[in-house]
């Protein structure tokens, strides 16, 4: 049995043709079924339905043997024992710094002053502003990180941004892109050694879709 950790919206339905390419179709919606374990045409592949966050937790500790998630969840969770063997080009985005239209990012942080900054990427946040040597307050939060500064509460925001329309809406603007984000295919390791062949079958038919 080989099981592939998957979370909902977007990731999974950009994932839906790669496991066609290696000829799996997934025989349950996860937006109406309330099943956890999907099953597919392939009677030794099972697709589980997760948190985008606890993807990296179910291949390292090898609840799934494979699966699909953010290069900005792996930078916050970290990768130890996951093998990435692809860049999937998949659930495409960027990571950037947003303030209120109305803040003065540039001399704020010019001066040096501290910065207070909200989000849910606080190891990234951290290592970039320290890259730019900006002190920053860090505020974890776990959602619409675009409320925190039309509140007072922080200064700008970390936050992935796609079409800039969430930002938009909320009379934020973008002040500095901090990395390219995509999906990441992550595999445990111990699962391939004994399960090579049917794993490597997807990994390269997932490699030779991508590259198409
Ligand atoms: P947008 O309005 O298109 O810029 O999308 C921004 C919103 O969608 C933010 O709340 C982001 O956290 C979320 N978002 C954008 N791209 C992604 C992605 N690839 N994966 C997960 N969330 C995303």
């Amino acid at each position: 049995m080989i099981t592939i950790a998957l979370s909902k919206g977007r990731i999974f339905e950009e994932t839906l043709p790669l496991l066609k390419a290696a000829g799996i179709e997934v025989l349950e919606d996860p937006d109406t079924s309330r099943k956890l374990i999907l099953t597919t045409n392939q009677s030794d592949v099972r697709v589980l339905v997760v948190r985008a966050t606890d993807v990296p937790t179910y291949v390292q500790y090898g609840g799934a043997d494979m699966g699909i998630t953010g290069k900005d969840t792996l930078l916050e969770h970290g990768s130890q024992g996951l093998y990435q063997p692809l860049d999937l080009q998949i659930a495409k985005c960027r990571i950037s710094v947003a303030v209120r239209s109305d803040f003065d990012y540039q001399s704020a942080v010019k001066k040096g002053s501290r910065l207070t900054v909200a989000t849910k990427y606080v190891a990234i946040a951290r290592d970039f502003f320290a890259s730019k040597g900006v002190h920053v307050d860090l505020i974890k939060l776990y959602g619409s990180m675009e409320l925190a500064p039309l509140v007072g509460m922080a200064d700008a925001i970390v936050d992935l941004v796609s079409t800039g329309n969430t930002l938009k809406a909320n009379h934020l603007v973008e002040v500095e892109h901090i990395m390219d984000i995509s999906s990441r295919l992550v595999v445990n390791q111990a699962a391939l050694k004994l399960k090579q062949a049917p794993m490597r079958h997807i990994i390269d038919a997932f490699e030779s879709a991508i590259s198409k």
